[in-house]
C-alpha cells in the first residue's frame, strides 16, 4: 500500500509562490503515477508579505504544520521593503532552522556541461560534490550578540561534540548513499583550519573518530584556504565536504558560482527529525510578477526532498523519482533551449516546468 507523506509548503515572498506552484504540481504528478507513495501538501503561511498583513512572520499554526510534517518545502522569504521594527530583514527560515535544530546545511554542486559554469571543464570531467555546512553554531554562534566596546569587538567560535558528531555521522551516511547510487567514491573531506585554531583541531579529532567508525568509506582533511583554491582548480576531486558554519557559508556561494548562478543551486537544511528543502536564492523582487523566474533551483530542492524521504523511509520509488526529476532538469540545462532568461534563454517559468514534465511523462 502507498504510504502517505505530509509536506508543509511555505510559498514565501516575491518569486516564491511562482516557483513553488509548478514544483508542487510536478511532485503531485510523480506521486500520482506511483503506487508506492502519496504526497499531501499543507500550506504554511509565513514571510514578509504575511508579516505586513498580520504583524506575524511565522504564525504558530505554520510552525506546528512544519513540526508535524514529514518534510518541509520552502521557497524564498523576505522582501527589502518589509522589515522588523529593529530594521532587520524578515527571515522565518532562520527561525525554523533554530527551532527544528537543522544542523546540516546541504548544498550540492553539480556541473555536467560547460554551458553555464565560468570554469573550463576538461573533456570527460563533471563536477558533482556536496557541501555539508554546520548550521547552528561555529562562528555564527554569537550572531547578533557579539560584544562591542569603543575599542574592541569579540565574537565566540563554538564547536560542540554533540553537534559535530551528528554532523559527521550525517556526512558519512550521505557519502555512503552517494557511493551506492554511483555518484562518488564514498569520500568525506573535513574542511577546517586545524593548524591555527584549537577549536578546529577539536573538530578534526571528532571527525577522525567518526571516520574510524566508517571503514568502508574514505576520509581526508583540507584547510579551508586550500579548499577554496581546489574548488576552482580541481573541483571534480571532491565528493562530500563537511565544514563549520562560516566556512560553509562562504564556500557554498563559491559552489553556486561554479554552477553558473543562483537559479540552479538547490539546498536542504537537515536535522535529526526534520528537514527543510529550499533554493539558495532569495525572493528576487526585481523580477517578481514578470513570469520569468527560473524554477530549477526549487525543483532540484524538491528532488533532494524525495531523495531524503526515500532514504529515510526505505522507499525506493521515491528515491528513483528524485533521481528522475534531477536528470530531467540536468538534461534541459545541457540542451539549453527551454531555459529562463537568467540562463540566457527565452522560456518563461511555466515553459521551463513544462519541459520537465515532458521529459518525465513523455509517452
Ligand atoms: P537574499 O538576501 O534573500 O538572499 P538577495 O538580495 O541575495 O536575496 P536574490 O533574491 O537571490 O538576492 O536575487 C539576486 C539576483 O538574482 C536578482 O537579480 C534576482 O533577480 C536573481 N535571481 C534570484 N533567483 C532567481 C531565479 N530563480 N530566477 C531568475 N533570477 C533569479
Ligand atoms: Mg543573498
Amino acid at each position: 500500500m502507498a504510504r502517505s507523506f505530509n509536506i508543509a509548503v511555505f510559498h514565501g515572498d516575491g518569486i516564491g509562490p511562482e516557483i513553488m506552484a509548478p514544483t508542487c504540481a510536478l511532485l503531485a504528478q510523480l506521486a500520482e503515477a506511483s503506487d508506492s507513495y502519496d504526497l499531501r501538501f499543507q500550506d504554511a503561511p509565513a514571510g514578509a508579505a504575511h508579516y505586513a498583513k498580520t504583524g506575524d512572520s511565522l504564525p504558530e499554526g505554520s510552525m506546528n504544520t512544519a513540526r508535524a510534517a514529514d518534510a518541509i518545502l520552502l521557497s524564498a522569504m523576505g522582501l527589502p521593503s518589509v522589515r522588523y521594527p529593529d530594521g532587520t530583514e524578515i527571515s522565518p527560515q532562520i527561525e525554523l532552522r533554530k527551532a527544528l535544530t537543522l544542523f546540516a546545511g546541504v548544498r550540492p554542486v553539480t556541473v555536467r556541461t560547460d554551458r553555464h559554469t565560468p570554469l573550463k571543464l576538461p573533456a570527460g570531467r563533471e563536477i558533482d560534490f556536496v557541501l555539508v555546512r554546520e548550521s547552528t553554531e561555529g562562528l555564527f554562534y554569537t550572531q547578533g550578540r557579539g560584544e562591542v566596546t569603543q575599542d574592541e569587538a569579540r565574537e565566540t567560535l563554538l564547536i560542540t561534540r554533540e553537534i559535530s558528531e551528528q554532523l559527521f555521522r550525517f556526512a558519512f551516511d550521505l557519502a555512503r548513499s552517494r557511493k551506492a547510487a554511483g555518484r562518488g567514491p564514498g569520500k568525506v573531506t573535513c574542511v577546517d583550519k586545524a593548524n591555527v585554531f584549537r577549536a578546529f583541531a577539536f573538530f578534526r579529532e571528532i571527525f577522525d573518530a567518526e571516520a574510524a567508525r566508517n571503514p568502508d568509506l574514505l576520509a581526508d582533511h583540507a584547510y579551508v584556504d586550500a579548499t577554496a583554491l581546489w574548488m576552482v582548480e580541481r573541483p571534480w576531486d571532491f565528493d562530500v565536504m563537511v565544514t563549520e558554519n562560516m566556512f560553509g557559508d562562504i564556500l557554498s556561494d563559491l559552489g553556486a558560482g561554479l554552477m553558473g548562478g543562483l537559479g540552479l543551486a538547490p539546498s536542504a537544511d537537515i536535522g535529526a527529525n526534520h528537514a527543510v528543502f529550499q533554493p539558495c536564492h532569495g525572493s528576487a523582487p526585481d523580477i517578481a510578477g514578470t513570469g520569468v523566474a527560473n524554477p530549477f533551483a526549487m525543483i532540484l530542492s524538491a528532488a533532494m526532498m524525495l531523495d531524503w524521504l526515500g532514504l529515510r523511509h526505505e522507499n525506493a520509488a521515491m528515491q528513483r523519482d528524485g533521481a528522475r526529476l534531477r536528470a530531467a532538469v540536468e538534461d534541459i540545462i545541457a540542451q539549453g533551449t527551454d531555459v529562463t532568461p537568467d540562463l540566457g534563454g527565452r522560456a518563461r517559468t511555466d515553459d521551463a516546468a513544462q519541459a520537465v514534465r515532458d521529459r518525465l511523462f513523455a509517452p
